[in-house]
């Protein structure tokens, strides 16, 4: 089932969320719906605080369903190792219609549970980096514009605020 996507001004975008004490059966049915949901969106991307479920869980595919071995999905994950920097063109979907170049490491390392509960460790570079590290960021509370200058998220801000008052966000 996909699950509708929460907008930056939520609340929930905003909150850390918890570890996720066991892989239950509705685990496994969020799991599915974000699949579903970040495949139809479409994105590369999709943390659980974005369909407001305050969990540490994303899931990532850089194929956007292309390559099934490009799934992946990251229970309770830690960054092992963080290196490098790259600056690329970056967007959300919880905020649609902007996006903007953000640092982010060259190259990652996680580690965390797969769906069945296996701890895995997941190494990524260039793209599948920047995808661990903004969803990552989802579950601290985090979006991509909390990591811009000053006026830059604040030109997106204002314009996002215009939006609203015209109902269109
Ligand atoms: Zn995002």
């Amino acid at each position: 089932m996909i699950r509708p996507i929460l907008r930056f001004g939520d609340h929930d975008l905003q909150t850390p969320a918890r570890p996720v004490a066991a892989i239950t059966g509705e685990i496994q049915h969020l799991i599915d719906d974000m699949i579903e949901t970040m495949y139809a969106a479409p994105g590369v991307g999709l943390a659980a605080p974005q369909v407001g479920v305050p969990l540490r869980l994303f899931v990532v595919d850089t194929s956007v369903g292309s390559n099934p071995r490009d799934l992946l999905v990251l229970v309770n994950p830690e960054f092992v190792e963080r290196e490098g920097m790259q600056i690329e063109d970056e967007g959300c979907l919880s905020v649609p219609g902007f996006s903007a170049n953000v640092a982010r490491p060259a190259r990652v390392v996680i580690r965390g549970l797969d769906r069945t509960g296996d701890v895995v460790s997941c190494e990524g570079a260039g793209l599948l980096a920047r995808a661990f590290q903004h969803e990552m960021d989802h579950l601290d509370g985090r979006l991509f514009l909390d990591r811009l200058r000053g006026l830059k998220r604040h030109l997106i801000v204002r314009k996002i605020q215009k939006l609203k008052r015209t109902g269109k966000w």
